[in-house]
């Protein structure tokens, strides 16, 4: 008999394929392990996508993205040329690696982060390298110093919530010789942004997604912001019809009411802030958050365990067993009351 991985190039067959946090598809759970948005996205933004459901989607999407791009050049104050739309963030990057990167070549991210950046490396063939994050996960200095073609950065960092300061990534993207990837897909929680950094380093993109502050995980919508010539490079790797005609709309919309993604992303920071407290209290360490989740380490129960309990009582969070993280947790922000649910529970566990 065959051994079918014998048809697969090497890296596929060896590599072990990146796991999504669950989606459960039955069950009523309150769900805090993917870090969707607990709020609806704007009524508005629901009734141009009912509008756009005509037989127009029998024709294909504009390849160009033009409306949903002079869009985001009027509120990011850039020009349209400056930005790349995808189907997700993720697509992004993948679109970033194919651009930048070939087989052998570096990839260089501080760890731990974004685990997805590993699959996305080893399906291109090219090389980790992997910087250890202080345990504070202020910026390692060694990252500047990789030779890496591409480094990635996530900001505010995933799992750990944590802000690195502007003046530190504008450091960094002066300091190295290949492209910078400032991925802010938990930006509109903080008070961070590096956009404006993409007019001085011609080496830097910034990477954000609708799925988080916009409540729009379900329609796979991101954007890129670089350089023009950047864009322009990147724009031959992309798949031409990436961001389908209702994504397109549902994004031009949500830009038309950011106003409502704004005060949406300050109610979910100030239940971060229960969180936050509720966790210490409990005696978990908890790093400083500035996104819309929380890292708790367990200082006495083990993490696994924690999440087992948490799941038959039908609450989801996240455990990585992974070095650094596998006595922690990672729970996105929920409403109000779901953070009291989950605490109240963490609570029960924790004393009996
Ligand atoms: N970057 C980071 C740091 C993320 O956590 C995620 C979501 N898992 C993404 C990118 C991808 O987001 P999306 O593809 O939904 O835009």
């Amino acid at each position: 008999m065959n051994d079918t991985n014998t048809f697969f190039r090497p890296n596929i067959a060896h590599m072990e394929g990146y796991m999504p946090g669950e989606q459960p598809q039955t069950g009523n759970f309150i769900k805090l392990n993917t870090n969707e948005n607990p709020y609806p996205p704007p009524a508005r933004v629901l009734d141009r996508l009912r509008q756009a459901c005509t037989e127009d989607l029998r024709l294909y999407p504009d390849p160009g993205a033009a409306k949903l791009r002079q869009l985001l050049a009027d509120t990011f104050g850039t020009a349209p040329e400056q930005f790349m739309v995808g189907n997700g963030s993720d697509e992004l990057l993948t679109i970033i690696i194919r651009s930048f990167a070939g087989e052998g070549d570096k990839i260089a991210y501080p760890y731990p982060t974004y685990g997805y950046y590993k699959s996305l490396i080893e399906i291109q063939g090219a090389q980790c390298v992997e910087v250890d994050f202080p345990e504070d996960f202020s910026l390692p200095a060694g990252l500047a110093k990789t030779g890496a073609h591409i480094t990635f950065l996530v900001n505010p960092n995933a799992p750990s919530g944590t802000l690195l300061p502007i003046d530190d990534i504008a450091a960094l993207a002066a300091q190295i010789d290949g492209i910078l990837v400032v991925d802010e897909a938990y930006v509109d929680f903080s008070e961070g942004g590096s956009i404006a950094l993409v007019e001085e380093h011609a080496n830097t993109i910034v990477v954000r997604t609708m799925s988080k502050s916009f409540s729009l995980a379900g329609m796979r919508i991101g954007f890129a912001c670089a350089q023009p010539e950047l864009i322009a490079g990147m724009w031959k790797v992309k798949d031409h019809y990436n961001l389908n005609r209702l994504s397109l709309v549902a994004a031009e919309a949500a830009l038309e009411e950011i106003e409502s993604m704004r005060q949406n992303a300050e109610r979910i920071c100030r239940t971060r802030d229960r969180l936050t407290l509720g966790l210490r209290q409990l005696g978990f360490h908890v790093w400083d958050s500035a996104a819309n989740f929380a890292l708790a380490r367990s200082t006495s129960v083990p993490a696994a365990k924690l999440y087992q309990e948490l799941k038959e009582r039908r609450i989801l969070v996240r455990h990585f067993d992974q070095p650094r993280l596998d006595d922690c947790l990672r729970i996105t922000v929920g409403t109000d009351e779901e953070i009291e649910a989950l605490l109240n529970q963490l609570h029960d566990i924790l004393t009996t």
